[in-house]
């Protein structure tokens, strides 16, 4: 199907996007960044922009910036760019869950920011960035505001950015010594996508779990932290049972969030997938601590 059609601007820098923004207010205006998610759903007639801001060009946007606490990426940065940095490799959870989106393809074309400001369930970097306490800024009108990741994903396709507001970039502290982190997922046979992912961050002293940071995608209408789970781990001695008896605790939270449910995966599969991953992301984090794979001091 072709998309109906829309007036479209190429813009140089994120004042000029924030200006159009504004001066297309009650109109249906989309940001044109990887465009992977957006054309797809303007071919099949799910959503008809009258107007789209291409930002591919803005300078400000893209690439990563590496401080000794944290990296900083750009909105614009691609998935295969995130993975494939070894800063953001060995300091972060991000890149890992880069590199399980999609294909070869998608990689390169799909962006860090355009993941995020999309904020689809079964995408992979969302729970990535929950579990870093990732810092979102945006630029709207008013000027810059910082959104903690917590604050970020509300519902479905749903963050806390403006409608007159574009997502800047993404800084995600580096991960400290003690700690270590993975990404398990499982891919729906057909997209791709996250029927399950499980991102974990754990902290240790050696010995015990000092802090447990899990989030699914996947799972909810939106990526989520899994606090029954980081509770059980949380000051507790690491053992060979200890990863099942805080995965058991995956779906405690279900009373108020409903599991998704689609073609590819029934409720019921999904909560058994999210116990499943959540055992194993937690078990290779642990594998991690210590070694030189993600842990931060090597
Ligand atoms: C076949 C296929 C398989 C896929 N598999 C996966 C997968 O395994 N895992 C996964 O995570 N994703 C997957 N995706 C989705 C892909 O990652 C998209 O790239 C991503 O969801 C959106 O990023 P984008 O840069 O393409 O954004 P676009 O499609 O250009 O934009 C998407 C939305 O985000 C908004 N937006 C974009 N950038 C900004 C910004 N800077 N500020 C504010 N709003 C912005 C736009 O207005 C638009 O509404 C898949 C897509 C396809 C087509």
């Amino acid at each position: 199907m072709y998309p109906s059609s829309f007036e479209y601007y190429a813009v140089a820098d994120v004042k000029e996007a924030v200006d159009l923004l504004v001066e297309h207010d009650g109109s249906d205006v989309e940001l044109l960044a990887g465009g992977h998610s957006l054309l797809p759903t303007m071919k099949s007639g799910l959503s008809s922009p009258d107007v789209i801001i291409d930002i591919a060009d803005i300078d400000r946007l893209h690439g990563i910036e590496h401080g000794e606490q944290s990296s900083t990426v750009g909105a614009m940065t691609n998935y295969a760019t995130a993975a494939r940095d070894d800063v953001l490799e060995r300091n972060t959870i991000v890149a890992e869950a880069a590199a399980e989106i999609g294909d070869v393809q998608i990689r390169n074309a799909g962006t860090v920011g355009g993941n995020i400001a999309h904020a689809d369930p079964a995408a992979d970097l969302p729970a990535a960035v929950l579990v870093s306490d990732a810092t979102i800024r945006a630029r709207s009108p008013d000027g810059e505001r910082t959104i903690p990741a917590s604050e970020f994903f509300e519902a479905m396709f749903t963050t806390a950015l403006g409608e007159d507001e574009l997502l800047v970039e993404i800084e995600i502290p580096h991960l400290s010594e003690g700690m270590a982190s993975a990404y398990l997922k499982k891919p729906s046979p057909s997209s791709g996508y996250a029927l399950i992912g499980v991102a974990a961050v754990l902290e240790t002293d050696g010995e015990v779990i000092t802090e447990a940071r899990i989030a699914a995608n996947g799972a909810f209408d939106h990526a989520m932290r899994l606090g029954s789970v980081e509770d059980t781990l949380t000051g507790e001695t690491i053992d060979d049972g200890l990863s099942d008896r805080a995965a058991e605790h995956a779906t405690d939270d279900v009373e108020s969030y409903m599991l998704m449910e689609d073609s590819t995966a029934s409720s019921e599969f999904r909560a058994h997938l999210l116990e499943v991953y959540t055992k194993q992301a937690i078990d290779t984090a642990i594998e991690r601590v210590g070694s030189t794979a993600n842990v931060s001091g090597d």
